[in-house]
């Protein structure tokens, strides 16, 4: 047995701090903690929009800490749906959902709000991964349902900082904010709407993430090489040397 000194054990309990360990102070807003918080990237006074947008979240998307969903809820004033509503608005027929389906409409060719007595629109948009939301719509009878639109010739996703499977693959935030832009006929409140995450991008890339571009961007800037496997090089090699103007 070993003698045990007083004096040690008091030394040990020294080291203790005397208050509790302190938690991340959270944004009552946005509810994430203060020092990573977009809110100032909110727009000022909050946006005025006609249209209602639906976001069904796959459950896997509601964990994730850097969703960009609350973004678009937080930035303007929606009216408020309650599940006994949503019925109504599924059948609703202003109501359209953002979905590449074999039948989807170009957004573009959509009546804008205002124009020859169109109502405002209730744009349903499914929160997660391309998988997860494609997953959703098979999933969901309803949505079948549904008038589908899609954006077309859609820009780089300006969420540099979580990897898009293709060029085209647009966070929540962003489609949705494109699309009712453009369902509204107002330029204006895409770049409104983006706030949050220009501020939350730019903040991230400032402490030190790396940008990430997509994979399809990164293949053809030959930057991806470890998961392309032989054929898909080869092709997309024929497909550089055939393309002159690069
Ligand atoms: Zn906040």
């Amino acid at each position: 047995m070993t003698a045990v000194n007083n004096d040690d054990i008091w030394e040990d309990f020294l080291g203790i701090s005397l208050d509790p360990p302190k938690m991340r102070d959270k944004c009552s807003q946005c509810k994430r903690p203060i020092d990573v918080c977009w809110c100032p990237g909110l727009p000022d006074p909050r946006l005025h929009v006609e249209s209602k947008v639906i976001i069904l979240q796959h459950p896997a998307e509601v964990k994730r800490a850097l969703r960009t969903a609350p973004m678009l809820s937080l930035g303007k004033k929606f009216p408020k749906i309650h599940q006994k509503g949503l019925y109504d608005i599924l059948n609703d027929e202003n109501t359209i959902l953002l979905y590449p389906s074999p039948n989807a409409i170009n957004i573009h060719n959509l009546r804008k709000v205002g124009v020859d007595g169109q109502k405002p629109y209730n744009l349903v948009l499914l929160d997660g991964t391309w998988p997860q939301a494609k997953t959703m719509y098979h999933a969901s009878p309803t949505l079948g349902t549904l008038k589908t639109c899609k954006l077309v010739d859609v820009p780089i996703s300006e969420y540099v900082i979580r990897t898009q499977p293709t060029d085209g693959c647009l966070s929540t935030l962003e489609s949705g904010a494109l699309s009712l832009s453009i369902l509204e006929g107002k330029d204006c409140l895409k770049d409104a709407l983006l706030g949050p995450l220009h501020y939350l991008c730019k903040f991230q890339l400032e402490r030190g993430a790396i940008t990430h571009h997509s994979k399809e961007l990164l293949i053809k800037q030959k930057t991806y090489p470890k998961l392309v496997g032989k054929r898909l090089s080869r092709q997309l090699k024929i497909n550089s040397d055939n393309s002159s103007d690069v």
